[in-house]
């Protein structure tokens, strides 16, 4: 029987992770299938405070488990595939192994859609991003591209505009999914310039290991052409990672899980952090301070409830 267990191992799950190993409830933490979730796929971090110098994202990951570690959190890899949060103590599966626990911390993210190119996946974090406020600042100067066409799409261009020189706004159709307003706003902008209807086929250059140029296909005359720019922002939304939650825990028309006074989910003694229930603001800094809130009211209603 566990205290508490902490699903997801990102900045949410270890300050939780943190936070309840010093108030001695020796937290269990499940991996998934991404050991230190999204910053460990990034490269320098320059918002997280504390470090004036930046820090790389799998170092910061690496320093908040340790920290962890040494408050006695226990770390278990595989993914839950299931849960029973019917009664107390709640039963988690994952895979062949089940556990039980008296209270549960959801902090399983969100998982940014990508447009399913190898060149994609390979430059993530030299080039290639999905956080527009987390990577704009590196772009000052340069020439980039946004690919979408929803609101966040306009909302990322917009914003990267105060950096870059040049912002292409690149979506596969002539239509846009944003509204109007956005889309009238992002017209008006002098900085980005429209490129539609056109689809991503190649991100180069993965030998030299950074963006050179996109090569975009025209879906109405079938042409090729190559778009030279030194930054890409994948805004085509984030898929929040609770498929496992579904009919169990409230969650909003995108499936981002809802919480209500702080953690709270509608389950007493079940509590959610960071991205997976965050879809606006969605950095490490917040995803940390919510793993924290988290991780008090787990403490606070394992006190309280002495019975479960
Ligand atoms: C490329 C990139 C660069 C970024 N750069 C910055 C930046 O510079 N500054 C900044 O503030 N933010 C940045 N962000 C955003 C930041 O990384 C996220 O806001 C933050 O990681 C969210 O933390 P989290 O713990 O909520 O979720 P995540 O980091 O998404 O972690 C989720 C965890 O849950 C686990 N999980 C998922 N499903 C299951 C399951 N079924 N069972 C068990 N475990 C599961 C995963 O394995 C993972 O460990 C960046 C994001 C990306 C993708």
């Amino acid at each position: 029987m566990n205290n508490v267990i902490i699903i997801g191992s990102g900045c949410a799950g270890l300050t939780a992770a943190i936070y309840t190993g010093r108030a001695n409830l020796k937290p269990m933490v499940i991996d998934g299938h991404e050991p230190g979730g999204q910053l460990a796929i990034t490269t320098m971090v320059e918002n997280f405070p504390g470090f004036p110098d930046g820090i790389l994202g799998p170092d910061l990951i690496d320093n908040m488990r340790k920290q962890a570690q040494r408050f006695g959190a226990e770390f278990k890899s595989g993914a839950i595939t299931d849960v029973d949060l019917s009664k107390r103590p709640f039963k988690i599966t994952a895979g062949n192994e089940t556990y039980e626990t008296r209270a549960l911390i959801v902090a399983s993210g969100a998982t940014a859609r990508l447009l399913g190119l190898e060149s994609e996946r390979k430059l993530i974090g030299y080039g290639v991003s999905t956080c527009a406020t987390c990577d704009g600042y590196f772009f000052r100067g340069k020439e980039i591209a946004v690919v979408g066409g929803g609101d966040s799409a306009m909302e990322e261009a917009n914003f990267l505009s105060r950096f870059a020189s040049r912002v292409y706004l690149v979506h596969r159709r002539n239509e846009f999914r944003a509204s109007k307003i956005m889309i009238d706003r992002t017209r008006a902008n002098e900085k980005i310039q429209f490129l539609t209807p056109v689809v991503v086929e190649e991100i180069s250059d993965v030998s030299k290991g950074g963006v050179e140029n996109m090569t975009l296909r025209n879906a109405e005359t079938n042409q090729a052409s190559t778009l030279p720019v030194s930054g890409i922002f994948i805004a085509i939304g984030h898929l929040p990672n609770t498929k496992v939650f579904r009919g169990k825990l409230d969650m909003d028309e995108n499936g981002y899980l809802i919480t209500r006074y702080g953690s709270q989910t509608k389950i007493p003694g079940v509590f959610a952090a960071g991205d997976v229930q965050d879809h606006h603001y969605k950095q490490a800094v917040t995803a940390a301070g919510s793993g924290c809130m988290a991780a008090i009211d787990a403490e606070k209603f394992l006190e309280m409830r002495a019975d479960v």
